[in-house]
């Protein structure tokens, strides 16, 4: 792959495939990550002498235009972050797009309206999405991709653009390969990953490629009843995937033949129901109540993991441990977290939703090796799938 320094900008026109993909509450950004992440690459152009022209999809609006879907409160945002104007194109390929593109000098950064509102991003059609991504180049020169949460995504300003410009990878998607590799390719050891969320079925790929890679394997979250009751017991009402048993229990054997530890939960926070307030107790992992939801790791597992965590070498962490989002039921996320703001190991945290309990607990995100800006992304690399954004910046 070629870099950023491999590229004369000065004076061209480059488009720079970013994520700016960042929860909105209305016109309000309520987490602002992705933006910061995507600054250092475009102020390395824009210092540079390009004219930076910025792509980026926001939500799903499925090839429509639909206003709140608009970029137009990040186009606000990053102009602030970067401290200069950022010119905001009120289409993606059309006259707007043409204009403020036109109008660019040398150090100047515009931003291209949601991609998604064009129905040729997403298109499985090969020749739809090449004929869009030929009026995405005609804007541009040279191309950059920088969209690390968007690299697992088959879609024109991804994969089909960069075959029809000069190209480099931006340093955002550079760090991410980075780890990822540190993650699969020689890993200090002991090597720990903690798997959480809601859906055993989400991560399958992902346990099925790192039971072959990693030292211990922490299951917590949704996915750890799947797990209890592939051992034979019951779990009351807590989620369970039971198409999910025979999978789970094959991997309940490869570990223990690979000689990986498998550590599951041993006690639970069993409540009456899914809410905020919900009437809850701490039960046996074994022992969970038929009229019981488990909502978080109890007390117990909480130390069980820390202690796992505390000699690793590396550890990667994606999915929570329980209903973060209400506080009764955050502790086991909490506690992952700052075991691995205490280790001194390379600790990768991946998975929006886990990023973003880090956040909300208010833990220095330095206390982290590396928090992946793209959650699908990193778990496809991990699964060991080509992901079509890299292998397109690849020649
Ligand atoms: P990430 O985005 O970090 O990859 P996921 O999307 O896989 O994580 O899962 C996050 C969700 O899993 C959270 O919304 C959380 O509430 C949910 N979750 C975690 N534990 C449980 C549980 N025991 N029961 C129901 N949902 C859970
Ligand atoms: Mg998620």
């Amino acid at each position: 792959m070629r870099g950023l320094d491999e590229l004369d900008v000065k004076g061209r026109r480059v488009l720079v495939r970013a994520d700016l993909n960042v929860p909105l509450d209305g016109d309000v950004i309520t987490d602002d990550g992705r933006i910061r992440a995507s600054l250092p690459t475009i102020r390395e152009l824009a210092g540079k002498g390009a004219k930076v022209i910025v792509c980026a999809h926001l939500g799903r609006p499925k090839g429509q235009v639909k206003p709140e879907f608009s970029l137009a409160p990040v186009a606000k945002r990053l102009s602030e972050l970067l401290g200069e104007p950022v010119a905001f194109a009120a289409d993606v390929v059309g006259d707007s797009a043409r204009a403020t593109v036109a109008a660019l000098e040398e150090g100047q950064v515009a931003l291209l309206e949601n991609l998604r509102y064009e129905p040729g991003e997403e298109s499985k059609d090969d020749a739809a999405r090449a004929e869009f991504a030929a009026r995405l180049a005609m804007l541009a020169d040279l191309y950059v991709g920088d969209g690390f949460g968007a690299v697992h995504r088959k879609h024109a300003s991804v994969y089909d653009v960069p075959k029809q410009l000069p190209h480099a990878v931006g340093g955002l998607i550079a760090a991410e390969v980075d780890v990822l590799k540190k993650l699969t390719v020689d890993p200090a050891r002991p090597y720990a990953v903690v798997l959480g969320g809601a859906k055993v079925s989400d991560k399958l790929g992902v346990i099925a490629n790192l039971l072959t890679k990693v030292d211990r394997l922490l299951i917590g979250g949704g996915m750890a009843y799947t797990f209890l009751k592939a051992q034979g017991y019951e779990v009351g009402r807590s989620l369970l995937q039971e198409d999910q048993l025979d999978t789970v229990r094959g991997f309940l054997n490869q570990a223990a033949s690979l000689g990986v530890e498998l550590v599951l939960p041993v006690d639970i926070v069993a409540a009456t129901h899914f809410a905020e307030d919900a009437e809850h107790e701490v039960v046996d992992a074994t022992a969970i109540p038929a009229d019981r939801e488990g909502l978080d790791i109890g007390p117990r597992t909480r130390e069980l993991f820390a202690q796992k965590l505390a000699d690793a070498q590396t550890v990667f962490w994606n999915g929570p441990m329980g209903v973060f989002e209400f506080d009764a039921f955050a502790n086991g996320t909490r506690a992952v977290a700052e075991a691995l703001v205490r280790s001194e190991a390379f600790t990768v945290v991946g998975g929006g939703d886990s990023a973003a309990a880090v956040r909300k607990f208010g833990l220095p995100e330095d206390g982290f090796s590396h928090i992946s800006t793209g959650g699908g992304a990193s778990l496809e690399y991990l699964e060991g799938k080509e992901l079509p954004g890299l292998i397109a910046l690849e020649d």
